[in-house]
């Protein structure tokens, strides 16, 4: 490593990649800095980090130079998902399991190894019934000593009134588009023009700008999906569209699996200290199967998260077709998909904004199915053909 690196330090460490939330970062650090309140409450719209900021906040507790340094052994493992003593935790059902809850709340009672917090971070907290709740408000009310839990959801009204008054709030924002630009700029190397084309499209979604950005591939798939809807044109094409958005969302959960996977076997190659090419000697074999276990306990949540990733992308097709509409075609409105303009335009004229706002429904009521576990044809199917377009009366 350059010494240079160390000159823009202001935004390198573990907070780094938290892009505008400037507040969330000085709030973090002031508990870091101090005795840490027990139970932490993250809320944000998805895109806006959640995980990010509480995986980073677990390093900064537990950072061997004391403030998320993001260099030592400590945070190199906790940000590559690998330290004991912090666990992450998600569903992969609608709801958690009350078993699940409860193996948390026994976990919560060990000791941290090898570090001075343990850090229980519940990704979805959304997602835990109301007797789920109770088992964790038990291990709130009493915390362990050196046990930090911390909640995401997306908003504080989406835990219940007992859980979160028991909780630090930290209100994280979805980034503006500049700031998530300027990161793909700093940390990826992209020229301004690819990283403004990724944060836009992405919606200023850091996770899935950086996705776009460095893999060619998922951007075609990416403008494979939001090509569908103008492609559709009947009962027939909207259900081969239905599969052809389900078999995109497939692939496109295995290939970011396998990013991931291959960005924290780096990661914690770097931190054990092993060259690239190094053989992994046999007492340490284990950590690295326990990131593949990981990965392959996350698979149906991948392409879960990649389904709605394509409706949301749909979602965006449809707001400019309004934006549009509402706009008219002087060019002055701001689009998300300003690179198919043209396209849009076209598209704009054969859709009423009544039927464009049927579109929307139908997308979210979609959204809505994938996450209550429908099967994904049979939601994507219903929701293509709403996407068919009516022979308009404005004509
Ligand atoms: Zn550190």
């Amino acid at each position: 490593m350059s010494e240079q690196v160390e000159a823009d330090a202001p935004s390198s460490g573990v907070f780094g990649e938290l892009v505008g939330q400037e507040k969330v970062v000085e709030q973090l650090q002031t508990a870091v800095a101090s005795t840490p309140a027990h139970a932490w409450l993250f809320t944000g719209p998805p895109g806006s980090g959640r995980s990010n900021a509480a995986r980073a906040f677990a390093a900064a507790l537990n950072c061997e130079a004391g403030d998320g340094c993001g260099a030592c052994r400590t945070c190199e493992l906790i940000l590559s998902g690998t330290h004991p003593a912090v666990s992450m935790v998600s569903t992969e059902n609608v709801t958690y399991r009350i078993e699940d809850v409860r193996e948390l709340v026994t976990t919560a009672q060990d000791r941290p190894q090898g570090a001075e917090w343990r850090v229980i971070v519940i990704e979805d907290a959304d997602r835990m019934t109301e007797r789920a709740t109770n088992v964790l408000l038990k291990a709130i009310e009493e915390p362990p000593p050196r046990t930090i839990w911390v909640l995401c959801a997306p908003s504080p009204a989406d835990v219940l009134i007992t859980i979160r008054s028991r909780c630090r709030l930290v209100s994280l924002r979805i980034p503006p588009a500049e700031a998530v630009a300027q990161l793909l700029i700093e940390r990826d190397g992209l020229n301004p023009e690819q990283a403004a084309f990724a944060a836009r499209v992405s919606q200023n979604h850091v996770g899935v700008a950086r996705r776009l950005a460095r893999d060619p591939e998922a951007r075609r798939r990416r403008e494979h999906v939001v090509s569908l809807p103008l492609r559709v044109g009947s009962a027939s094409t909207a259900v081969l569209a239905a599969g052809e958005l389900v078999s995109i969302a497939q692939t496109e959960a295995e290939a970011e699996s396998d990013a991931r996977l291959s960005d924290e076997t780096a990661s914690l190659r770097r931190s054990l200290g092993l060259d690239p090419e190094e053989k992994v000697p046999p007492k340490l074999r284990g950590q690295f199967k326990r990131l593949e276990e990981d990965s392959t306990r996350r698979a149906k949540r991948s392409v879960h998260d990649a389904l709605d990733r394509t409706l949301i992308d749909l979602t965006a097709v449809f707001r400019d077709v309004l934006a549009v509409k509402l706009g008219g075609e002087n060019g002055a409105m701001e689009l998300i998909n300003d690179h198919l303009r043209e396209q849009l335009i076209d598209y704009a004229d054969r859709l009423t904004s009544e039927q464009t706002l049927e579109c929307l429904k139908a997308l979210n009521a979609a959204r809505d199915r994938i996450s209550r576990n429908v099967p994904p044809q049979l939601a994507m199917e219903a929701m293509m053909m709403q996407l068919i377009p009516r022979k308009a009366s404005n004509a």
